[in-house]
């Protein structure tokens, strides 16, 4: 009678809940009751390190039992190990009784078995020796494959829950970003989202750029202990040899690993996932927890098709980048062209206009240029532009923009600058020019320019360009090869605003 009470409660705590920690709490609740146990622990096996943990216990509350027990060590490792219940009647002369629990006298450990698997162990205490006969352990072995039963099916609704969970996770990274063609903004959206869905500590993106690997954006809750936009060689630590070799890696136990930390000083254990798009390494998904062993093989495939999704959403923000750097810049020489020196005309004049500023240009025009062209050719003729165009990049500040405003004409924009200071280096790309050895060009090529300012010399785009065309006008009607500033406007008579 009490046998059949006994499985069909057990069966009942089956049936009652899906939840794990529920359902062990319930079979120790009735395992103690109806074998009036002292103390009893579920413990379950780590696979990978071929050890117990102690996961549910009851009438422990006196003192702790967290130790982890290897396989085949003590009564509770025999039993996980010979696969059946192994009893120790008096624990006081059982050497095999190791872990310290005031009050036993005598343990039955029993295993947890789905199929022919040990998937945990029931450790029974009793204060009385010789507490379990023959009949009660038949009874408890009993009772114990339906708690195995109980715990593979919670085990199962679990790891159910956590795909269905992981699933939504990637839709919603997917939905949020297709449509981001801003790649700053995509970056910036992606690492709270994969933060939040996988419920990890921090999310990095490394893009690979020539042979760097730079964090473009990161998130999450450890401690950086790099700076912004930091780069390490492409071939250095774990997200280096995932890029290299393709594939994801796991580094479980990150703390002791060799180096100290190199992004997050918190970081216990972390995941590297390759970024691939139609074949092309584009970096790495860097994934971090401040827990040790927080990744397995099973998180990485959810965190691959984000990774795939993020690699084409990097991919495609690439491609919108470069259509839009295209629209700016000239064909033939590769530096900017007058769609852009005109956006950027505006914006200077803004903020020149901000800051009571003056900002200045250049416009530029080689001299003779369609004789150079009858006379060498239009090949050559080429040539020469783009590398007049070289030698203008090369010779001014990283913040000054030079463009080809047309044919043989280029336009410098200085912003923050003084006229006098633009018309020194106007001089110097001057007698640079005149004194290059074109290829193929026998004689010297020469340039004249033009130099107007603003507020000085006009308040509108148009009046400033204008401005800095009468100048070029008057470098030319004075011989060419040369550079002259525009005169200031009030200088001159109404009518004649335009020359000189
Ligand atoms: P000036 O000293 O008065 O500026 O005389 P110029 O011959 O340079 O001026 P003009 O405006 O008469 O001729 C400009 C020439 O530039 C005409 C055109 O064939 C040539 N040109 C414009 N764009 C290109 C180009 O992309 N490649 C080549 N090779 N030549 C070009
Ligand atoms: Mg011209
Ligand atoms: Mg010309």
């Amino acid at each position: 009678m009490q046998k059949v009470a006994i499985l069909y409660d057990a069966s009942q705590a089956v049936l009652s809940t899906f939840d794990l920690d529920e359902v062990l709490r319930q079979i120790l609740n009735i395992a103690r009751d109806y074998f009036h146990l002292q103390k009893a622990s579920i413990l379950l096996l780590d696979k990978e390190k071929n050890e117990l943990y102690p996961h549910s216990q009851i009438g422990w509350e006196d003192q702790t039992f967290d130790t982890r027990i290897k396989m085949g060590s003590g009564i509770i490792g025999a039993a996980a190990q010979q696969k059946r219940p192994v009893y120790s009647a008096d624990i006081s002369k059982d050497p095999r009784f190791t872990i310290a629990a005031s009050g036993t006298r005598s343990e039955l450990a029993i295993p947890l078995m789905v199929r022919d698997e040990i998937v945990g162990v029931l450790d029974c205490h009793s204060e009385k020796s010789g507490h379990f006969d023959s009949e009660t352990t038949d009874l408890l072995t009993l009772f114990s494959t339906q708690a195995s039963m109980a715990l593979q099916n919670a085990q199962l609704h679990s790891l159910e829950r956590r795909r269905a969970q992981q699933l939504r996770a990637i839709n919603d990274v997917a939905r949020q970003m297709t449509g981001v063609l801003e790649r700053k903004e995509l970056l910036t959206k992606l690492c709270p989202l994969v933060q939040q869905a996988f419920h990890v500590s921090h999310v990095s993106v490394l893009l690979k750029e020539d042979d760097n690997l730079v964090v473009r954006a990161h998130h999450g809750t450890l401690t950086p202990v790099i700076s912004e936009n930091h780069r390490v060689p492409v071939e250095s630590g774990l997200y280096g040899k995932a890029l290299l070799e393709g594939k994801s890696l796991i580094a479980n136990d990150f703390q002791n690993a060799a180096g100290g930390p190199d992004l997050y000083r918190e970081t216990a254990s972390r995941m590297c996932i390759p970024l691939v798009s139609f074949g092309q390494n584009l970096g790495v998904l860097v994934v971090d927890s401040d827990q040790p062993g927080a990744f397995n093989d099973e998180d990485a495939q959810p965190l691959e098709s984000v990774a795939d999704i993020c690699a084409t959403a990097i991919q495609n923000a690439n491609y919108v980048e470069r259509v839009k750097q295209l629209a700016y810049l000239d064909g033939l020489t590769g530096i900017f062209n007058r769609r852009y020196f005109e956006l950027r005309l505006a914006e200077e004049m803004e903020r020149a206009r901000r800051f009571s500023s003056s900002m200045t240009i250049v416009i530029i025009d080689i001299d003779h240029f369609k004789r150079l062209n009858d006379e060498f050719g239009h090949l050559l003729g080429d040539e020469v532009l783009r590398q007049v165009s070289s030698i203008f990049h090369q010779n001014v500040r990283k913040i000054d923009v030079v463009c080809r405003y047309g044919g043989e004409e280029f336009a410098i924009l200085f912003s923050q600058t003084d006229p006098n200071f633009a018309v020194e280096i106007a001089e110097k790309l001057r007698r640079t020019v005149e004194s290059w050895q074109f290829p193929g060009v026998s004689r010297p090529v020469t340039i004249s320019a033009g130099v107007a300012t603003f507020p000085g010399h006009g308040s509108t785009r148009d009046e400033v360009v204008k401005a800095a065309d009468a100048g070029l006008y008057a470098a030319k009607q004075a011989g060419r090869n040369r550079v002259i500033l525009t005169a200031s406007p009030e200088a001159k008579p109404a009518t004649t605003v335009a020359a000189v």
